[in-house]
């Protein structure tokens, strides 16, 4: 396995590939790597002759206040889980190579970016859509794979590479969980036991809105008010926000029709974890 530093080599490895035929598949990571990633990587490994996964932890996605210098590191163990997955190369670059001295582009999708994640953290998604358009235009992958657990991030990235004719096709990956349903996270291992153990009420509080939903509910505020009302039941987790939205813009729905995703963000203590559910209504036969 090859591990690709400079943007010049990352560049050329993937001009040397595609000169000889070979498709790239491209799993863009933060490191820390654990299921969630792997079952990303397997699946391009599945669709692709080769596959790169950059880990690089993108300083410019984090607030002033944000977990930056925190940020799990572990680059010998993430080699070896992308070792063993079968990864042709993996690309590290430093922060000074992605964001050389005098860069001054920022990439920003405004409406996706408008709510949900984008108001708990206002430079979040100008830092993802800048630093994706980066990646993209340096692998130029055929295709690359971002995880649903990202629910917001996945739909500004397929926008952005639709708006950009940014390279390659984006598949968008279900999310891995834990036994009790607790999304994989990189940031799950900051949870103390007991914070571990009240993590799944976040799943729980989705469940019971898509249930309502498979019930017949269709007043958002009803479906709102009942994943808040699960929420409740749990004194270590605060509730950031839980929604009702239409999957493709993520503005909250009054009525659901056809379809909808459920969006929720609480915070246990000083982590905040994410998660989102996508519900098709039952049409009678
Ligand atoms: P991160 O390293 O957290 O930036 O994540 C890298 C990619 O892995 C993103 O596209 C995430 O959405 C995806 N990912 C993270 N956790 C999971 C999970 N539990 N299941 C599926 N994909 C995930």
């Amino acid at each position: 396995m090859k591990t690709i530093r400079t943007t010049a080599a990352m560049v050329d490895w993937s001009r040397t590939l595609h000169r000889e035929g070979v498709t790239i598949g491209f799993v863009p990571t933060m490191g820390a790597l654990h299921e969630g990633h792997r079952a990303l990587i397997r699946a391009a490994r599945l669709a692709c002759d080769a596959v790169v996964v950059s880990i690089f932890v993108n300083p410019t996605q984090f607030g002033p206040t944000e977990d930056l210098s925190k940020y799990p590191r572990q680059l010998r163990l993430d080699r070896a889980l992308c070792r063993k997955e079968g990864v042709d190369a993996i690309f590290t670059p430093t922060t000074a190579a992605m964001y050389p001295q005098g860069s001054q582009t920022i990439v920003t999708v405004p409406s996706l970016a408008r709510r949900w994640e984008g108001d708990a953290r206002p430079h979040h998604f100008q830092g993802v859509a800048t630093v994706v358009t980066k990646l993209l235009s340096l692998v130029r992958p055929d295709t690359s794979w971002f995880g649903q657990k990202d629910f917001q991030q996945a739909a500004l990235v397929q926008q952005l590479v639709k708006d950009l004719n940014l390279p390659g096709r984006v598949v968008v990956h279900p999310t891995v969980r834990e036994a009790d349903g607790l999304a994989l996270s990189s940031r799950n291992v900051y949870l103390s036991t007991q914070q571990r153990r009240a993590a799944p009420v976040l799943y729980r509080a989705l469940h019971a809105g898509a249930s309502a939903i498979w019930n017949g509910e269709r007043r958002g505020a009803d479906i709102q008010r009942r994943m808040a009302r699960i929420l409740a039941t749990e004194s270590l987790a605060t509730a950031e926000y839980l929604a009702v939205c239409d999957p493709s813009t993520l503005e909250p729905l009054k009525t659901v029709q056809r379809h909808a995703v459920l969006l929720g963000a609480v915070r246990i203590g000083t982590v905040r974890l994410l998660d989102n559910m996508l519900v098709a209504v039952r049409r009678e036969p």
